[in-house]
């Protein structure tokens, strides 16, 4: 391991030589401005950059490899369920007939994409046990809104007005709340038990005429397997309200469990997590939301819809009155639905149990790896990611699970979720997933072993890590608070320089 790492390079700006190009372009003829009406024209050349090609495939090459990717190394973040992708989805999703279809392409020239999009709503309610599926929402979070939207449709159709508190469990992931107050509602939370399975008879004192709805993930983001979801169910369903499936931890049931069948109402389905499609950095995802039958109704516009001959189409605007309407422009993010359909297909129904049941195997390995160095809660539970606690490290050496996570970036891995679910102290939530070897798995617990006796031994090395990034400690508030994304030039179009 080295002691420097790779520098940060300067803006594409700064390299930039007045003068120097790149490509040829052919010559336009000599009055092309003239023929441009003046209101259209510049008045002075735009600030771009001038490089010759060579220094710009240098620059963004290099740049490319700042990146850290789960094409280059472990990648486990829990709760984010970060696999690999297989490279065929990537051929799939970049056929031309699917890359190239315009998104306003009649239905009669887009028959290939509409069933492809048809066949993943069949599979995806049939993996959730819903009985239909809208696959129109963006991302899981746009699930949720969307999900929850259907519901407060669904209570107002009844003329039921009164409902406004969506209960939350204490680890659910922040999206939950968020999209309740989103959808208008307030957000009640209610403490998990003392196994960290979710409260019933806490939940049974919260709920009552005022509940809209409660959201639940199952496994629940201590990595657990709710236990009492149909006792849940009951008392949620006896109360009036509706019960919301968070779906991000998907890939752990996957065949073992379908939500609709247990009697959750609506559910959403990260794709871009559990089957697969690279999102580190925010996206590109789709959140496909799945719901029992009081919800069909409501389901957004348009839906992909199988006509009798066998072809297929969108539903027409306002053939479903009832609907919530558009979440997303056209029928969702297709390209990321083509991977997820190229996975799922490449699987089938005994490659996906085997999915969850090698996920979980890795996880549980993992964590026997490290009980005994660190703080596992619930350990003896059987985990699909679980989380760690720096908690007695800290007490020890003063040594945080920031810096750790830091540390790690010195050893080749990507930090793991750190401080969440909120309820542990100095937790680590780790989600190995199927797709990672066992000698991955073991280096990766033999450098969290390392760093904890790192900690006690040197702790100066573990606080001041990263020592091999491009940066090393951000000031991560100021960061959040007073975002600097942009590039502007300060002294004119010819000498740019940053901000
Ligand atoms: C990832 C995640 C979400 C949000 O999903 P996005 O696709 O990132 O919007 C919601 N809940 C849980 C538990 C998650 O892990």
């Amino acid at each position: 391991m080295g002691v420097t790492g790779p520098r940060l390079q300067s803006t594409i700006f700064e390299k930039s030589h007045p003068g120097r190009g790149g490509g040829k372009i052919p010559h336009p003829p000599k009055d092309a401005l003239e023929r441009l009406p003046a209101a259209a024209r510049r008045a002075a050349p735009p600030a771009l950059p001038q490089l010759n090609e060579l220094e710009m495939v240098r620059h963004y090459v290099n740049l490319s490899q700042l990146n850290f990717a789960i094409d280059t190394g472990f990648y486990p973040l829990g709760s984010c369920t970060m696999k690999f992708n297989p490279k065929v989805n990537e051929w799939a999703a970049r056929l031309p007939g699917f890359a190239g279809l315009h998104p306003l392409a009649p239905d009669a020239t887009a028959q290939g994409t509409l069933q492809i999009l048809w066949e993943l709503q069949e599979i995806l309610a049939e993996i959730s046990g819903m009985a239909a599926v809208s696959l129109q929402p963006a991302a899981g979070a746009q699930g949720e809104l969307t999900g929850i939207l259907m519901i407060r449709a669904y209570h107002r159709s009844r003329g039921d007005h009164d409902r406004k508190e969506v209960l939350v469990p204490d680890s659910s992931h922040g999206t939950n709340p968020a999209t309740a107050s989103m959808a208008g509602f307030r957000t009640i939370t209610v403490p998990s038990a003392p196994d960290g399975g979710v409260d019933v008879d806490a939940f049974r004192a919260a709920l009552g005429p005022r509940t809209a709805a409660v959201m639940i993930t199952n496994p629940s983001t201590l990595g657990l397997f709710e236990s009492r979801i149909g006792e849940l169910l009951e008392a949620v369903h006896a109360a009036g309200a509706l019960a919301y499936m968070d779906g991000a931890n998907l890939n752990a049931i996957l065949g073992r469990f379908k939500p609709g069948e247990a009697g959750f109402d609506v559910m959403h389905i990260n794709t871009h997590k559990t089957f697969s499609t690279p999102h580190g950095g925010g996206g590109p995802g789709a959140g496909p939301v799945g719901v029992g039958p009081l919800l069909v109704p409501f389901l957004p516009a348009p839906r992909v819809l199988r006509n009798d001959d066998g072809s297929f189409r969108l539903e027409r605007p306002g053939e479903r009155p009832t609907s919530i309407g558009r979440l997303r422009s056209f029928v969702g993010n297709t390209g990321v639905l083509v991977r997820a359909y190229a996975y799922l297909r490449a699987h089938g129904a005994e490659g996906l149990m085997e999915v969850s049941q090698d996920a979980v195997l890795a996880a549980n390995y993992l964590k026997s790896r490290l009980v005994g160095t660190y703080d596992i809660p619930y350990a003896r539970h059987c985990k699909h990611e679980f989380v760690a606690s720096a908690a007695s490290i800290k007490r020890a050496t003063g040594i945080r699970t920031l810096d750790i996570a830091k540390r790690l970036i010195d050893y080749g891995f990507h930090p793991p979720t750190i401080y969440f679910p909120l309820i542990v102290e100095e937790g680590m939530l780790i989600e190995p997933t199927e797709t990672e070897s066992v000698e991955t798995l073991d280096a990766f617990a033999d450098a969290l072993i390392t760093i904890a006796a790192e900690a006690a031994a040197s702790p100066e090395l573990v606080h001041d890590a990263p020592h091999t990034a491009p940066v090393r400690r951000l000031d991560e508030a100021t960061a959040a608070r007073q975002p600097n994304l942009r590039w502007r030039p300060m002294t004119g179009v010819e000498t740019p320089c940053p901000d």
